[in-house]
């Protein structure tokens, strides 16, 4: 046999689906493509690309897939382009490879962590097999790691364990998942890694004696119930106890369950019986008791996990599934793009919702590190789910809001969220969400998004489009408060229209973009009022002399007006704790607009008149602070009465903290605690709600 028919040969070994012609042809190419090529290790090359086709072989992939593995090098590392692939091995392959060559050149890029994963799922989600061959050239990349530099190693290692090991698992390709992390931990952590690793080693005679304690009982019972079973004992993977060592703050001697027992049985029903049997030998701890055969995991991960005290007293965790779903979880996804036909089809959008989510994510997510802190966020598990009244299941990580809920449906939904409905009850925007209901979310054109909705959100979803919002917010809040505090100071410093600097002057000296900018930054604080103090006195001192003729800048605000539209730029200080009303001064905060502090505060009149703004309240007795409310309402019971109470609240810019509703003999009850400016606002709220149809009585208490 030549080298090419034996290596297609060890693939059909594996998968005898496989075509071998095409498998023998690439194969050909492949090994005359990279003729002479050695790797690092002193190897041929093109061990390489026969390794990662062997690993998709074992991953059920087609040949075109497994083609594609062999190709997967050969555009970057040889002298052939994607148009002499595509000329002789079609579209398909071709595409693959050139996808698989476009993420290497992205990596190779200077900025290799978020921007590059970034493009990485912009090119997964046209073509999603080549996760596949990207985890396995990362894997085969992985095991040859020791003929690099130490200092590669780590980076490589740390993209490993940042993103190619979440990815497989958010996949379900626990095999891969596992091998990637003891490979990467082992170049970033060798001191823990080999510690770990010979602590296993030096407990693995008592550890497998235990597991057989465990076994060996099992396969008793099961044989004795005719139950047709396979059981396998195995030590965790070496990162995993890792991790739960740091997650439980414990020493490894300290860990019950650095393995588990895994039964296997052939059908569904097995599993409870199975299950069943178990339980008779040891008893269970149900707080641990988990049952992803009912509700699976997001990366179709199916199993029961039981714990049980077992032999000697020890916790024994024992992982309960059928064949298939064996299969699926050292496959994951893979082993369904495999068999595409047998797959549910709300399996596949399932997980293809996932992928699409973060490619419209990457557009709408401009910084790299919030972008990499989402993917980090999406690649963990998720474990609760609702359902919107369309019918459309939203899955979402455990205590995620109604909020989040919201967000996941629209970002504008989410944006105007005021609560929810569900099953009669209206609960709060910061309610968690209740697992498997359907939820109806209550909204407002008038509702507007707080800082402290980031607190109230789980999602970076959320948190994203709230924080995105509130930027827009501020930066338009920041441009004009401080555009009012220039005029203040152009007047202050009695500047004259003659003399005024000009904007290229001014942008220049304070280096930015222009005027809009320059505002922007002085509202907010960034740019100190001591220097626009001796940038402007340049400007004003030569011609003092003349000032009563030449035309000075007037003021409209004397002093600076606070009030509701800098309500993101206002901060009360804690030395002295303002109230609305009392005479104050501030002070400017970088990136956090005025603080406020009481004239006669210590801490500020440490600080130079020149650095300190005069502020006046909005209007005379206007409360810019919150003020606590609770609204009474006695009403008929009528279809949507909570929802037109939202809305008239969210009219009136007040935020609803808490509601309930009570629906009994045809009335509701309601009680709604709120935060509202002043009691103006709040005499219009109860004079609104009273309008509203139904309602009998509203009470302010
Ligand atoms: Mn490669």
């Amino acid at each position: 046999m030549t080298p090419a028919e034996d290596i297609a040969q060890s693939l059909i070994d594996i998968n005898p689906k496989l075509d071998r012609e095409l498998l023998v042809k690439t194969l050909i190419f492949v090994i005359n493509a990279h003729d002479g090529q050695l790797r690092k290790s002193g190897l041929p090359y093109v061990m390489h690309p026969t390794s990662v086709a062997r690993t998709l072989a074992e991953l059920k992939m087609d040949t075109a897939v497994i083609a594609a593995g062999l190709l997967h090098d050969v555009v970057e590392d040889t002298e052939y382009s994607t148009g002499e692939i595509k000329e002789k091995f079609g579209t398909e392959i071709a595409e693959m490879v050139d996808s698989v060559t476009k993420i290497s050149d992205i990596q190779k890029g200077v900025n290799r962590t978020a921007e590059t994963f970034k493009k990485f799922l912009n090119y997964v989600s046209k073509r999603p097999q080549i996760i596949a061959i990207k985890l396995a050239d990362r894997l085969d990349n992985m095991n040859s790691l020791q003929y690099l530099a130490p200092e590669r190693q780590k980076i490589i290692s740390k993209e490993t364990l940042d993103f190619y090991a979440p990815l497989a698992h958010r996949l379900g390709l626990y095999s891969f998942k596992f091998a990637l992390e003891d490979l990467a931990f082992k170049y970033l952590n060798p001191e823990e890694h080999a510690s770990i690793e010979s602590h296993l080693q030096l407990t693995s005679k008592e550890r497998e004696d235990y597991i057989q304690s465990i076994i060996f009982p099992l396969n008793i019972k099961m044989n004795l119930e005719q139950l047709d079973c396979d059981i396998r004992g195995r030590s965790k993977h070496i990162y995993s106890i890792h991790e739960k060592m740091k997650a439980r703050g414990c020493k490894i001697d300290e860990l019950y369950d650095i393995f588990a027992i895994r039964i296997i049985v052939n059908q569904v029903a097995e599993c409870y019986m199975a299950m069943g049997y178990v339980h008779n030998l040891w008893m269970p701890l149900y707080s641990r008791f988990k049952d992803y055969i009912a509700v699976p995991k997001p990366n179709l991960y199916q199993s029961l996990h039981t714990t049980v005290i077992g032999p000697q007293g020890k916790l024994v965790e024992i992982q309960i599934r059928t064949k298939d779903m064996n299969e699926t979880a050292e496959y994951g996804m893979a082993a369904h793009w495999a068999y595409k036909f047998n797959l549910k089809k709300e399996e596949l959008e399932r997980n293809m919702d996932w992928v699409n989510t973060i490619t419209v994510m990457q557009n709408e997510i401009s910084n790299s590190t919030e972008f990499l802190g989402f993917l980090h966020e999406s690649l963990l598990p998720e474990d609760s789910y609702a359902w919107t009244p369309q019918g459309k299941k939203i899955t979402l990580p455990l205590g995620a809001t109604i909020l989040d809920f919201a967000f996941a449906i629209h970002t504008d939904l989410g944006l105007r969220c005021l609560g929810a409905r569900v099953a009669g009850n209206v609960l709060n925007i910061d309610a968690h969400i209740p697992i498997g209901e359907t939820i109806q979310i209550l909204q407002s054109d008038s509702q507007e998004p707080q800082e402290t909705w980031l607190s109230m959100t789980k999602t970076p979803k959320a948190q994203n489009a709230i924080r995105h919002w509130l930027r827009k917010a501020l930066a338009v809040q920041s441009e004009m408060l401080g555009q009012k505090i220039w005029q203040k100071e152009l007047h202050n410093l009695k500047i004259s229209k003659e003399n005024y600097p000009g904007d290229v002057e001014i942008c220049k000296n304070f280096n930015t973009q222009n005027m809009n900018a320059f505002y922007e930054n002085l509202g907010k604080g960034d740019i100190p009022l001591k220097d626009i103090y001796a940038f402007l006195k340049q400007y004003s001192e030569h011609s003092w002399a003349k000032l009563k003729i030449l035309n000075v800048f007037s003021s409209d605000d004397e002093p600076l007006i606070i009030g509701h539209n800098e309500r993101f730029l206002l901060t009360y200080a804690p030395c002295c704790n303002p109230l609305p009303g009392d005479p104050v001064e501030g002070i400017m905060k970088s990136g956090k607009g005025i603080e406020i502090h009481k004239e006669d505060c210590k801490v500020l009149n440490k600080i130079p008149q020149q650095q300190r703004l005069t502020l006046q309240w909005e209007a005379p007795e206007g409360a810019i602070r919150e003020r606590k409310c609770i609204l009474r309402i006695e009403a008929m019971d009528r279809v949507a009465i909570e929802k037109d109470v939202f809305n008239t609240i969210a009219k009136h810019n007040a935020l609803v903290k808490k509601t309930i509703f009570e629906s009994k003999d045809g009335r509701t009850n309601g009680r709604i605690d709120l935060l509202a400016f002043n009691s103006a606002q709040i005499k219009n709220i109860e004079q609104s709600l009273k309008t509203v149809a139904g309602i009998r009585k509203v009470s302010v208490l």
